[in-house]
C-alpha cells in the first residue's frame, strides 16, 4: 500500500509529493518540525506539540499556516488514511520558495511549505529497549545557541547518532562547559534516591513536550524534581539515568561512556515513570 502524505493542502501518494529545489528548507534548513506519536490510532500530547510549533514559528518570524483545529484535522486524516495504529506523524513547515537564493528572509506574503507524513511503528510502546535500557557516549555540544527552536537543521545530532553507532552504543549525550545539555534527540535525566535531576530550561536545550509531562507526573507521584545541570561524572555515579522524547517516551540509560549506571540495568524509578507516562498519555490521547 502506498503511503498518503500531506503537501500544501493536498493529500497525495508519497511519490507525487514534490517540493521546489528553491525551498528555503532545502537550501538553508529554514524550517521547523514536530513529531507526534500515535498509540492505538490516537495522537499523544497533541496540544503540547501545537504550542511548541507556534513558538518555534514565531521565534523565526514565520506565520503559523494553520489553527490548532486545522492541524488536528490534518493529523487525524493522515492517521486514518494510512491506517496507523502505532507510529508517528511528522510535521514540517519551511519558509517556502520565493525564487532566487537569498540570505535575507523573503517578504511576508511568501507561502510556507507544509509537509506531513506518517510512519508506522507497530508495538511502539512495547519497545524491548525499555526493558534492558540503552547505552550512551558523551560528545561535545557544538550546536548553535537556539536549541529551544525545533529547526530542521539536524546535521550535528545526526553526527552524534553516527558517533554512537561507531562506538557500538545507542546514542550520544551532548556536553558543554563540563555539563550535559541533552541527548541527540531527547532530554537527559539522572535519579538520586527519590530525586529526579534534569537540566533547567533555557535556549541551551529543546523544551521537550515529554519532559514537561514527565516532570508533572513525577511531582504528582511525590517524587522530588530538581532542574539543574549535571556532569557525566555525576551521571555515572547516579542511581539511575534516562531520556525522554515524544517517540521514545521514557527510556532507561544503563551505561554512560562505558561505565554502568547503578546496577547496569533499568531501575524502578524510570520503570514507574514510563508506566505512569504511558497510562496518562493514552488516557488524554486525541
Ligand atoms: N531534545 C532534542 C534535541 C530533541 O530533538 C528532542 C526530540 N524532539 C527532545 C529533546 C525531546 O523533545 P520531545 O519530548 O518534545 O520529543
Amino acid at each position: 500500500m502506498t503511503r498518503t502524505v500531506y503537501l500544501n493542502g493536498a493529500y497525495l501518494p508519497e511519490a507525487e509529493a514534490k517540493v521546489s529545489i528553491f525551498d528555503r528548507g532545502f537550501l538553508m534548513a529554514d524550517g521547523v518540525y514536530e513529531v507526534t506519536s500515535v498509540l492505538d490510532g490516537k495522537l499523544i500530547d497533541f496540544g503540547g506539540h501545537c504550542v511548541r510549533l507556534a513558538r518555534s514559528l514565531s521565534e523565526l518570524e514565520m506565520q503559523n499556516p494553520h489553527s490548532d483545529a486545522e492541524w488536528l484535522a490534518i493529523h487525524r486524516e493522515l492517521v486514518a488514511v494510512n491506517a496507523i495504529e502505532d507510529g508517528m506523524v511528522y510535521l514540517q513547515v519551511t519558509r517556502g520558495n520565493p525564487g532566487d537564493r537569498d540570505f535575507a528572509y523573503p517578504s511576508d506574503d511568501v507561502t510556507p511549505t507544509v509537509v506531513l507524513f506518517t510512519q508506522a511503528k507497530p508495538g511502539l510502546a512495547d519497545n524491548p529497549a525499555a526493558k534492558v535500557g540503552i547505552k550512551v557516549i558523551s560528545i561535545p555540544d557544538i550546536r548553535w545557541g537556539r536549541r529551544d527552536i525545533k529547526t530542521v537543521q539536524l546535521l550535528y545530532p545526526s553526527m552524534g547518532k553516527m558517533a554512537a553507532k561507531k562506538a557500538g552504543v545507542d546514542d550520544s549525550w551532548f556536553v558543554e562547559d563540563g555539563v550535559v545539555t541533552e541527548g541527540t534527540s531527547n532530554n537527559a535525566y539522572i535519579v538520586k534516591g527519590n530525586k529526579i535531576i534534569t537540566r533547567q530550561l533555557s535556549s541551551d536545550i529543546l523544551h521537550g513536550i515529554t519532559r514537561a509531562a514527565v516532570l508533572r507526573f513525577a511531582v504528582e507521584a511525590q517524587m522530588e524534581v530538581e532542574e539543574r545541570a549535571f556532569s557525566i561524572d555525576e551521571a555515572q555515579a547516579a542511581d539511575e539515568a534516562f531520556i525522554t522524547s515524544a517517540s521514545a517516551f521514557v527510556m532507561p540509560v544503563v551505561e554512560i561512556d562505558g561505565a554502568a549506571v547503578g546496577a547496569g540495568k533499568p531501575g524502578h524509578v524510570v520503570a514507574r515513570l514510563r508506566e505512569i507516562y504511558l497510562d496518562e498519555m493514552r488516557k488524554a490521547a486525541v
